[in-house]
């Protein structure tokens, strides 16, 4: 008999500090596809589920997958949210209970619903509550996971991505399917052990194109071929989720029936998360302001690319509201021209662009509604409207390569020689066709202003000219002082500086 293994994926990065919730809608808005038609759409892509395919393949497995969900980074997620697609995937593991082998989850490990404070826990728990403890668990996360005590408990598989800019995570589906076939086989009777530091979040946020990092994620790699050693995960935390449990985690899943294994785990995992807060000062970015930033681009010369800014602290991708304005200000009074700003998450505005024709004059006020004392109020514009859009692209890069997704109605709005992309959904910059698809080409612009803290990089780096990241105050500002927590365990790292 082949192993049936259930599968699914549920993943959401949850920024406590934005108003709101993030609701059933915005998965539906994003990902939220059923059985088949989620293997369909994400079965042969850089995603978890075509990982967990591989080794289904390899293994010769029957798959039932119950959903793929997804929602951009955002608010709390509502009770509804979780309730549903939890509840599918509970439904999926009651309905085949009794010939059940395994059971495969894409997570992502920072999620905070509503009504508690660890969502994947939350998940796993009401999984047990239904298959038991026994039946094996293997449980794929994103590198800014925080891997809560109660997750590792329950589950006992843990594999995160290994790179940031995140491109692993067909192979880190692949790598916790092969773990969990060998469980189910009995060849293994893994284990996972969890270090922590008390910070909010690893120094350089897990970013593996920095030395200091990068040399972490090669340790965990060299650690894995160990006898013995099943995964070794460093995640470098989400500092935007105020939960008692925040901060870097080091997960260590090792075959607890091999002797030694245990300890070498533990020591594993104990001194990478040494490492992690030996380095807790140590900051790779030069954070500018945004005048500077605008200075810069004022001047520079885009002869071998142009100046892409990162707008570090508003990246959609962290939850922050995607419409700070105070770098487009700047820009504006420093006269910077022949760039892009993208994107521009404002609703209001896309609709009242869509009630115009390409090539018409508009006014209108733009960002900052949401919450104006991060990133800037909304700033009263005049511009042309040169593309009108229903927002669908198709990603062609490293990070989103033959993914579609879509911003809802999109324009670009030009004012004062900066073509501003307007969208309707929040998503962060990952790929070339977030913006060539609209009519923005890189190859042309003097500088480009995108909203994100490092996934940019994979797509937008080997285009750019030069590359500088600025602090617009906005809700993921790096100064995380700036951010009011009242639930995180203190003492912790940087708010509490003088106790360490
Ligand atoms: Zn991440």
């Amino acid at each position: 008999m082949p192993f049936h293994v259930l599968t699914g994926a549920f993943v959401h990065e949850s920024n406590t500090f934005k108003k709101g919730e993030t609701t059933l809608q915005d998965f539906r808005d994003d990902v939220l596809d059923l059985g088949q038609a989620a293997i369909d759409r994400f079965g042969d892509v850089n995603e978890e589920l075509a990982g967990f395919v591989d080794a289904g393949r390899a293994g010769g497995w029957r798959i039932t997958h119950t959903v793929s969900a997804h929602a951009t980074p955002g608010a709390r997620v509502s009770r509804e949210a979780f309730d549903h697609v939890a509840g599918l995937i509970c439904d999926g593991a009651r309905a085949h209970r009794d010939s059940l082998d395994g059971i495969l989850l894409a997570l992502h490990g920072s999620m905070v619903p509503s009504f508690c404070e660890d969502g994947e826990g939350e998940l796993l728990d009401r999984l047990r509550a239904i298959v038991g403890p026994d039946l094996p668990i293997a449980v794929t996360l994103d590198l800014h996971a925080m891997a809560t005590p109660r997750m590792v408990e329950l589950a006992q598989i843990f594999v995160s991505y290994k790179t940031y800019p995140h491109i692993d995570m067909r192979d880190t589906g692949l790598h916790a399917g092969k773990l969990l076939h060998a469980a189910m086989q009995g060849v293994s009777r893994p284990v996972t052990w969890r270090a922590h530091r008390p910070m909010l979040d690893e120094a350089n946020a897990g970013r593996t194109d920095v030395p200091q990092s990068a040399a972490l994620y090669a340790r965990a790699r060299a650690h894995e071929f160990e006898p013995g050693i099943l995964a070794v995960s460093v995640n470098a935390g989400f500092a935007e989720a105020d939960i008692l449990d925040a901060g870097p985690t080091v997960l260590v899943t090792h075959d607890a029936a091999r002797p030694g294994a245990d300890a070498r785990a533990r020591a594993i995992a104990e001194a990478l998360a040494d490492t992690i807060w030996d380095q807790r000062g140590s900051v790779a970015n030069d954070f500018l302001t945004p005048a500077a930033a605008a200075a810069i681009a004022r001047g520079f010369d885009a002869g071998a690319g142009p100046l892409v800014i990162a707008d570090y602290a508003d990246n959609p991708g962290a939850g922050a509201y995607g419409d700070a304005t105070a770098l487009l200000a700047a820009l504006l009074d420093a006269g910077a021209t022949g760039g892009a700003f993208a994107p521009m998450i404002d609703p209001e505005a896309a609709g009242i662009l869509h009630r115009h024709r390409v090539g018409d004059r508009v006014t209108l006020d733009l960002g900052g509604k949401r919450d104006p004392a991060f990133g800037g109020a909304p700033l009263r514009l005049t511009g042309t409207v040169q593309h009108l859009s229903d927002g669908t692209y198709t990603g062609d890069g490293p990070i989103l390569g033959g993914i579609t997704h879509s911003f809802g109605p999109t324009a670009v709005f030009r004012v004062a020689g900066i073509d501003i992309l307007v969208v309707t959904l929040s998503g962060q910059m990952l790929d070339l066709q977030q913006v060539r698809t609209f009519g923005i080409d890189p190859a042309r612009l003097s500088f480009l202003v995108v909203k994100s803290m490092q996934h940019f990089r994979a797509a937008f780096e080997p285009v750019a000219g030069k590359v500088i990241v600025c602090d617009t105050g906005a809700l993921a500002t790096p100064q995380a002082h700036l951010r009011p927590y009242v639930r995180v365990r203190r003492p912790v790292w940087p708010l509490d500086r003088a106790g360490f």
